[in-house]
């Protein structure tokens, strides 16, 4: 077992102020893998001023002296692509494929699309008699979950550096040690000190801590959206920016004419990755109600194919949830589904078969599930698939629009044109047409509850500048 007791602050790995350390389980084995400290508020306050020190200088750097260090941290991230994968396995219990090719390509992806945004973004605009200079937003608070570890840190972390901020990172408690590796990467990479600090913690003390400090200019958080709005609070009060990448629970919509076998199947395999623990997961599956049992036996019989398993073996599609907390919560809202009159169509609230170690749960789909049922309402961050029926398009976008999130969404037809139409009337961010691919270049983010602000592409780097304006 390996036990950090450091910290990244100022560009040096010091020892933290702290003596109580956090252990890494491994979610298959349940086996303690590493600890790591607890970061204090005395942690947090050093690694904030090793931030603010570095910001006025790193802050006016040019574009292309950015672009240095950024390109070495993106080769960076190539050259460790196995080692981020197999970290991922080991701390969040994702399957090896999927670790490989989203959960280490992902990242990748996206570190590499800043470095082509950043050297055609135009800083400055002639706007009439002013000259507008978009210059960086400061001191940035950048506090992660674990469901893609990875991902959330390079899409809040990279889009800052390009931008000319300096971060302090706090990544969850669950996956701290694929955010160590990527502050190795950074340190590698040669930033200046202090441009980027890393503080492992509790949310509740170094989150916090992190959140209220005077000298943050920006949060910048992805999580719950219980968390989101006490972190909105904190950063409210001492007036600092927020962006807020929360929950969802996304509507998958089927209008007749569509092909219904292929929107299923996606929908099964779209739930079902990442155990279910994706913010963006299609957890509502709409279908009308005469195609209603024909779309309840396709995902049935797709759902069969899911065999939660080792997730070091490369034949695993569905892994272990990240925690014991998080199984008994999943297996807890199927309980509640039966209990409020859902049926169980595969997978269920008991053990999955000879899986007697490891936060597992069966992949489930529930079918005759109302709108109003808690599964059809609450996040349930799980491989569970409800299905409900609609009487016509207008009852759909009732369904569909009927939750407190606004994340993503699909919606299928018989042509793209059907589905854009329902697609704008869809209180949702992100809205895969027809089975559209994900686009990392997109502004990513959500409607209602499920945030503010937008990540990646552009829009992500905007959310890290302010506008200054001179007038001639
Ligand atoms: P969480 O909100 O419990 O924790 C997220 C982060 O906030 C962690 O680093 C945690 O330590 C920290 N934190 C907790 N309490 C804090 C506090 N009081 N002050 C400051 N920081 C605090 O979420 P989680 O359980 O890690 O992740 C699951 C949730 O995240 C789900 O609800 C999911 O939908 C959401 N999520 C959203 C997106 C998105 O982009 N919209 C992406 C991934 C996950």
């Amino acid at each position: 077992m390996q036990q950090h007791g450091d910290q990244y602050i100022g560009g040096e790995w010091v020892v933290s102020l702290g003596t109580d350390t956090i252990p890494v389980l491994n979610p298959a084995t349940e086996e303690v893998i590493a600890s790591v400290p607890a970061g204090t508020a005395e942690d947090v306050d050093a690694a904030v001023n090793a931030a603010r020190a570095a910001a006025r200088a790193w802050g006016a750097t040019t574009p292309a002296e950015r672009l240095e260090p950024l390109t070495r941290l993106r080769d960076g991230l190539a050259a460790r692509q196995q080692e981020i994968a197999a970290t991922v396995v080991a701390e969040l219990g994702c399957p090896i494929g999927f670790a490989t090719t989203v959960q280490a390509a992902l990242p990748l992806g996206v570190a590499s699309s800043y470095l082509s945004i950043l050297a055609g973004y135009e800083f400055t605009e002639q706007v009439g008699n002013s000259t507008v200079y978009a210059e960086p937003a400061g001191v940035v608070a950048a506090i992660t979950p674990w469901n893609y570890p990875l991902h959330q840190v390079v899409a809040k972390v990279v889009p800052a550096l390009a931008a000319g901020c300096t971060v302090v990172l706090k990544p969850a408690e669950d996956t701290p040690l694929v955010a160590r590796l990527f502050a190795r990467i950074v340190h590698e990479a040669g930033f200046p000190a202090g441009v980027f600090n890393l503080v492992t913690g509790v949310g509740t003390v170094a989150g916090a801590a992190l959140a209220a400090h005077p000298e943050i200019d920006l949060v910048s958080f992805t999580g719950s959206t219980a968390v989101g709005a006490r972190i909105a609070g904190i950063a409210g009060g001492g007036i600092k920016r927020v962006a807020l990448e929360l929950g969802g629970k996304s509507a998958n919509v089927v209008l007749p004419g569509a092909d219904l076998a292929r929107a299923v199947n996606v929908n099964v395999g779209n739930v079902f990755a990442n155990s279910g623990q994706t913010c963006t997961a299609w957890t509502r599956l709409l279908v009308h109600q005469d195609q209603y049992e024909e779309a309840v036996a396709i995902a049935a019989k797709a759902a069969a194919k899911y065999v939660p398993g080792d997730p070091t073996s490369p034949e695993t599609r569905l892994g272990p949830l990240v925690n014991a907390k998080q199984r008994d919560r999943v297996r807890g809202y199927i309980e509640t589904a039966v209990a409020e009159g859902a049926r169980v169509v595969a997978g269920g609230p008991e053990a999955p078969e000879g899986l007697a170690t490891g936060f597992y749960v069966r992949p489930t789909v529930l079918a005759d599930v109302t709108p109003d049922a808690t599964v059809a309402q609450e996040e349930i961050f799980g491989p569970v698939l409800s299905i409900l029926s609609y009487r016509d398009e207008a009852h759909a976008l009732e369904i569909a629009n009927g939750t407190a999130y606004g994340l993503a969404g699909g919606v299928w037809a018989a042509d793209n044109e059907t589905a854009v139409a329902f697609a704008r009337g869809m209180d949702t961010g992100q809205i895969d047409i027809n089975g559209g691919r994900f686009n990392p270049l997109a502004p990513f983010g959500g409607y209602k509850q499920s945030g503010v602000g937008r990540e990646l592409g552009r829009h992500g780097l905007e959310e890290f500048l302010q506008p200054k304006s001179l007038q001639f």
